[in-house]
């Protein structure tokens, strides 16, 4: 009932409405990693850049309308060139502690996920969508049963043995399965997205910052949809732009 009928309406839009190849959700069989991280590691690595983990950024150097460093801490320090322009790609907290004024999402919503060790029955369908229970969509892999359940701040202080119970006894009525709680993982993530509210899709900011040289991107800016990979996908590529606008002469 709080969400924004805006956001909900971009989703049912591009997908519902869109119709065909636009309403079919897609499954990263092997995980995220296979399908998005690796190829584009390689992408770049092959063409002689590097990525770098673990390597956080603390603050910028600003001078003359510009962010003239990064600052990772200590002597690690990176000078921004003349024709040098930074995308910054950090979750809002972060990126509002590293540009004071910024203007961004406050508030947050749990994601509760749970996997069980099951194999599903034959004919299972790899996703199903479940009404009025706590599951929310309903995975099925080869030797797993997996749950999402998004908004969940409801379930984040639930001692995790009844949370699992809770969801085992949902995921056997709506999967159509039965038996003992079988083995269980359970991940819950306190700020997995910002919450979707008119107020909060008020605060996010576009891709352009006061500094000229910098530029944002990630699911929380204004991409007109809820906290996707979708948005994040799409907020890099209209920063990749901004980008290559500044640096035509
Ligand atoms: C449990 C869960 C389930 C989800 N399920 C789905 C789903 O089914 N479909 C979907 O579309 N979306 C889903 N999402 C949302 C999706 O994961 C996000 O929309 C997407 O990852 C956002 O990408 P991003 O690049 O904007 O930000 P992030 O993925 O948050 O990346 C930001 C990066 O910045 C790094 N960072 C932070 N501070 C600094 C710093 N100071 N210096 C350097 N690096 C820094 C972080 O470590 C992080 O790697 C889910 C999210 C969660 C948590």
């Amino acid at each position: 009932p709080e969400g924004s009928a805006g956001l909900a309406g971009a989703i049912v839009r591009e997908t519902l409405l869109a119709g065909g190849q636009a309403c079919r959700p897609l499954i990263a069989r092997d995980g995220l990693s296979a399908v998005l991280i690796e190829p584009a590691v390689k992408f770049l690595q092959e063409r002689g850049h590097t990525v770098q983990l673990g390597h956080e950024l603390r603050s910028f150097t600003t001078g003359d309308g510009k962010a003239s460093a990064l600052n990772f801490g200590g002597e690690d320090v990176i000078q921004i060139g003349e024709g040098d322009v930074v995308v910054m790609a950090v979750p809002p907290r972060a990126a509002a502690s590293l540009l004071p004024g910024l203007k961004t999402p406050t508030e947050f919503r749990a994601i509760v996920n749970a996997h069980f060790r099951f194999e599903p029955p034959p004919g299972s369908a790899p996703i199903l969508g479940v009404i009025g229970g706590v599951v929310e969509w309903l995975f099925a892999f080869p030797n797993r049963l997996s749950v999402t359940i998004s908004n969940g701040d409801r379930l984040v202080d639930m001692p995790r043995e009844e949370l699992a119970q809770a969801i085992w006894n949902d995921v056997c009525e709506a999967g159509g399965v039965s038996g003992e709680l079988p083995p269980w993982q359970i991940v819950r993530e306190r700020r997995a997205t910002f919450a979707a509210t008119p107020a909060q899709n008020a605060l996010r900011p576009g891709p352009a910052t006061a500094l000229k040289n910098l530029f944002l991107a990630g699911d929380w800016t204004a991409t007109g949809l809820p906290a996707t990979i979708e948005g994040s996908v799409r907020s890099g590529d209209r920063a990749a732009d901004l980008v290559l606008a500044a640096k035509r002469p």
